[in-house]
């Protein structure tokens, strides 16, 4: 993607790109580390610190490329749970949110991979105006070290559960994994990334293929067709059992196991006889079930069950030899999950998906 500018996002390029792009100008291939270390380690985003760089290379390369700007907006920090919200800015208006949660084996952020989402899932905030474009790997990497560099801490775990379907925008999302993990830069282990889908299946197939050793989290949400359908018009186009048999070729593939996401939503997907029907249909799968409330959006009106309700559910599950957990949710008080803070924002302000500042 070019920027109304014309100019393509340098934070978007391999090592490998990078140094192509660089040699082609006639340039060292030295230059190319030194560049990779100072967007990727050093994390800048102004080529004007960019101190051992010199000026005429600078401005060659940023004729063609521009660090896609991914600028803080407003941060919300819960007083609940130190989890931070951050809504970021981009070239052209459009804002996505992040989450930054702080857990006893490190520090998470929760990436956004799309401006809107087109899966139009029921209970989802970032669904209701659909899509509005894909985000570049390098403002999905911008969200992680704007962080970093906000909070002074190092971010190790990586979910890509924010707003979006990252299959649905598929090269960029492997393009940020791959770039996440690079050594010359953030560094992260793949074993530490997780990526979320609604359940596109020859996507995950195709996920498979690309040797990445990341987390794939499935979000089910419902044990039948029928019940899928009524909550995610994705399960129109791929069965259950057509998504089942996609996580078992991605299980064979990869030998990573398999995190099913199932948010309850009473009176819907969250009777004992879901649960045993789910445990039927996960049966044999090295899998893992996170179960979350579902979380009552504004605009909707889907319910939480109550705890009895939830805990009978993951007894149900346990019962059957499903490993399960209950999901802690962190910032509810900052309308931590889901697309909330985004959604409000655009609710109070009535700032439009593009600011218009172009
Ligand atoms: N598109 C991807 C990733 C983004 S959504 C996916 O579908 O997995 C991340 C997770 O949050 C998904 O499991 C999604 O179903 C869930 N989610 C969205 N809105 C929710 C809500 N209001 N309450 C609970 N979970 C929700």
């Amino acid at each position: 993607m070019e920027n109304n500018e014309g100019r393509a996002d340098l934070r978007s390029l391999q090592y490998e790109e990078l140094k192509e792009v660089l040699t082609g100008m006639g340039h060292k291939g030295y230059r190319a580390d030194q560049i990779f270390d100072w967007i990727h380690r050093k994390k800048v985003s102004d080529p004007g610190e960019m101190k051992n760089i010199p000026s005429s290379l600078k401005e060659e390369l940023f004729k063609r490329y521009e660090i896609f700007p991914v600028k803080k907006e407003l941060v919300r920090v819960s007083r609940l749970d130190e989890t931070r919200k951050y809504l970021f800015r981009l070239w052209d208006g459009n804002l996505i949110e992040s989450v930054f949660m702080k857990y006893a084996h490190g520090n998470s952020v929760c990436v956004s991979t799309q401006a809107g989402c087109r899966m139009g899932c029921r209970f989802c905030a970032s669904a209701i105006d659909g899509l509005i474009r894909d985000l570049t790997a390098g403002e999905m990497l911008g969200q992680v070290y704007g962080i970093e560099k906000d909070t002074g801490e190092r971010v190790s775990n990586v979910v890509m559960m924010g707003t979006g379907e990252p299959l649905d925008n598929y090269e960029n999302s492997v393009s940020f994994i791959r770039l996440l993990n690079d050594e010359r830069g953030a560094n992260i282990s793949q074993r530490s990334i997780t990526l979320s889908t609604c359940g596109l299946a020859e996507r995950i197939i195709r996920l498979r293929d690309e040797d990445l050793a990341i987390t794939l989290a499935v979000s089910l949400h419902a044990p039948n067709d029928r019940k899928r359908s009524l909550i995610m018009p994705v399960a129109k186009r791929y069965t259950v059992n057509e998504v089942i048999a996609a996580c078992r070729d991605y299980y064979d593939g990869t030998n990573r196991r398999l995190t099913f996401e199932y948010s309850l939503i009473e009176g819907l997907n969250d009777s004992e006889e879901d649960a045993r029907e789910l445990s039927e249909l996960l049966a044999g799968l090295n899998a893992h079930v996170n179960l979350i409330c579902i979380n009552p959006v504004r605009e909707k009106s889907f319910r939480e069950p109550t705890v009895q309700a939830v805990r009978a559910f993951q007894n149900k599950l346990e019962k059957n030899h499903i490993n399960v957990t209950i999901r802690r949710e962190l910032g509810r008080d900052i309308e931590g999950a889901c697309g909330q803070l985004r959604r409000s924002r655009i609710r109070e302000t009535g700032d439009s998906l593009r600011s218009g500042k172009e």
